[in-house]
């Protein structure tokens, strides 16, 4: 039999049926549709989680600069705070917050990521899932499985409609890189496939209408923080999740309407830098600025 699924509702079915979990079925229709076995796959994971705490790593520990000047330092910044001083939000949220800043800024200094979904979107879920790694001692074994938890999300995103800013806005694609880590957290704290799916629902609900509006046309600003606030709302949605809270409106519906809202959005609001903060008189400067200088 294919282990083959196009929404949540069939894939919650397949998980439901097999009594397994999303990466457990991620993993089988990986080894369906290439010419890899099972060993091949998780390794080729396995390097993608390497790069991504390389690249975390990165960021937080070197003096990182964008080509532009216009983003690097910040991850370090926040790591420092984090580490001597109390924070609002707590350690762990500065940490994964940090980690996604620190992702970004490697990304907009041309340095090596994984695009996960898209490089304007790789902060968040490899600070979600490398954070709560280290503070729950969990194995790279482990870590590796719940990227394809986020691979199944992602797929069905990108299935029935977009992890693209040029398409569907900053909600489809940080929203989508969110509710991925959501899930894959989700999966990786014991909670269940559905848990996983609302998890992922609530992530997208709660970024709903997001534009794309980055400043000269860069993934730099507001793309750093947009990242950040990303693995927040993973964090909190994956808690809530796992406390048993559901999202009234279905994954699969929520896939939907996030996609009518994107097409629904003006092309200045969809990564062209001609609406939204690429359009103040600050985001014109910056602008003018960065193309003076070539
Ligand atoms: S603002 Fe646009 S380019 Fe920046 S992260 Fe969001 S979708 Fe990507």
């Amino acid at each position: 039999m294919l282990t083959e699924f196009s929404n949540g509702v069939e894939l919650s079915k397949i998980c439901n049926e097999s009594n397994k979990k999303i990466w457990e079925i991620m993993i089988e229709r990986e080894v369906e549709n290439s010419q890899l076995d099972r060993e091949a796959i998780l390794n080729y994971m396995k390097e993608n989680l390497n790069i991504m705490k390389n690249s975390i790593k990165k960021g937080l520990y070197e003096d990182v600069k964008s080509v532009s000047g216009l983003v690097g330092g910040d991850a370090k910044l926040i790591r420092e705070r984090y580490e001597n001083e109390k924070t609002v939000s707590g350690k762990r949220m500065n940490k994964a917050v940090a980690s996604a800043v620190a992702v970004l800024e490697v990304n907009a200094s041309m340095g090596q990521i994984v695009a996960a979904p898209t490089a304007g979107s790789s902060g968040i879920l490899p600070a979600a899932l490398v954070t709560v790694g280290e503070d729950f001692h969990i194995s790279d074994d482990q870590l590796s499985k719940a990227l394809f938890t986020a691979s199944a999300i992602g797929y069905i995103i990108t299935k029935n409609a977009t992890v693209a800013g040029a398409e569907g806005g900053c909600q489809a694609e940080t929203g989508a890189a969110a509710a991925m880590a959501a899930s894959a957290l989700v999966e990786l704290l014991g909670g269940s496939p559905e848990q996983a799916l609302d998890a992922a629902a609530m992530t997208i609900k709660n970024i709903l209408g997001l534009v794309c509006d980055p400043l000269a046309g860069l993934v730099e600003v507001p793309c750093v923080k947009r990242n950040a606030i990303g693995v927040a709302n993973a964090f909190i949605c994956s808690d809530m999740a796992l406390a048993g809270v559901k999202s009234v409106i279905p994954f699969d519906e929520v896939v939907e309407a996030m996609y009518k809202v994107g097409k629904s959005l003006p092309c200045e609001l969809r990564e062209t830098a001609l609406g939204g903060l690429a359009a103040t008189p600050t985001g014109i400067r910056i602008k003018k600025q960065i193309f003076s200088k070539k």
